[in-house]
């Protein structure tokens, strides 16, 4: 992997790359959620471009920036592995020089559930994510369904600002009992660990209903929210069903539909969503499968 860090590197070594590009955007502490973007990319695209930048404007003033997880050289091993072709790792005054003072606001749909509980949250993503549009100019850009209201913003910015890109959503990666794979399960001590399947279990309850013919919103958003209030440790933020497009509140549990689920567990902040409908995930994750890139090791055998 060539690791670059300033704007000047990465127009290099973008500008190198042949074929169609994919881009995968990450705060690093990566784990098998961002593997299997990775591996999506890799499996649609000539070359993988990642971003690892822990993107301060998208952490509230409630929120230590500072504190997020982060492990460097173990994030570029693993992009190594993988295949990954340029990571981009810029310091944050690489990405907000000074006098830097513009922001993509996205409007509704980052005002809602997520966005209300964390206020700019998404102008902040919004913002990073069109400025690493630009710098990288991919034919594809991955995100995951765990942030499921995220790739609605990205979509729409892509679409409104007629970024040239495709936005495609990866499946969420789970563990073995259920638990969203994310950055922040390393601070979930023994007994919240345990506890934090609560969000998973939630949602397979509604989905359950759903299945067996439930319509009512507030019975099923009862369901997610059941055994979080059940969960000493855990404390509810939102447990919501929302129009999967639009984020906006149904009349009736009918497709497309997402669940979203947000709460504290053991102090660490949790979020996770199950989606009702067709063609929402454009990856599903389990058939991504590691990938060892035949185009890198001809190159590799061609380098000697
Ligand atoms: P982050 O580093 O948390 O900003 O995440 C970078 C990308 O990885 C985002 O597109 C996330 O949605 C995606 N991601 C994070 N966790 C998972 C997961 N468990 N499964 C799939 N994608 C994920």
């Amino acid at each position: 992997v060539i690791v670059v860090r300033n704007r000047a590197d990465l127009a290099a070594a973008r500008g190198d790359l042949q074929g169609s590009v994919g881009l995968v955007p990450t705060m690093g502490a990566l784990h098998g959620g961002h593997l299997a973007l990775v591996r999506a990319a890799g499996a649609a695209q000539e070359a993988v471009l990642a971003t690892l930048f822990v993107n301060p404007t998208q952490f509230g003033p409630e929120e230590d920036v500072a504190a997020y997880p982060r492990d460097e050289a173990g994030d570029l091993a693993l992009f190594e592995q993988a295949g990954v072709a340029v990571a981009f790792a810029p310091p944050v005054e690489e990405i907000y020089p000074t006098g830097f003072s513009t922001t993509v606001r996205v409007g509704e749909l980052a005002a809602v559930v997520e966005g209300a509980s964390r206020p700019g949250h998404f102008d902040g993503v919004a913002t990073v994510v069109a400025k690493l549009l630009h710098l990288t100019r991919p034919d594809s850009a991955y995100f995951g369904q765990k942030d499921w209201q995220q790739t609605r913003v990205i979509r729409r910015l892509v679409e409104d600002l007629n970024v040239p890109a495709r936005v495609i959503v990866v499946g969420t990666v789970r563990e073995p009992d259920g638990l969203a794979m994310s950055s922040r399960n390393r601070w979930l001590g023994g007994p919240a660990r345990g506890a934090a399947t609560c969000l998973v279990r939630g949602l397979r309850e509604a989905i359950a209903r759903w299945d067996a013919g439930e319509r009512g919103v507030d019975a099923l958003e009862a369901a997610i929210a059941a055994p979080i209030r059940a969960e000493p440790m855990a404390q509810l933020d939102y447990a919501s069903v929302r129009d999967a497009h639009t984020l906006r509140p149904v009349a009736r549990a009918d497709p497309p539909l997402a669940l979203l689920v947000a709460a504290r567990v053991g102090g660490v902040r949790l979020i996770d969503n199950a989606l009702i409908g067709e063609g929402l995930v454009d990856v599903d994750a389990r058939h991504v499968q590691p990938r060892h890139p035949p185009w890198r090791r001809r190159r590799e055998r061609g380098a000697h």
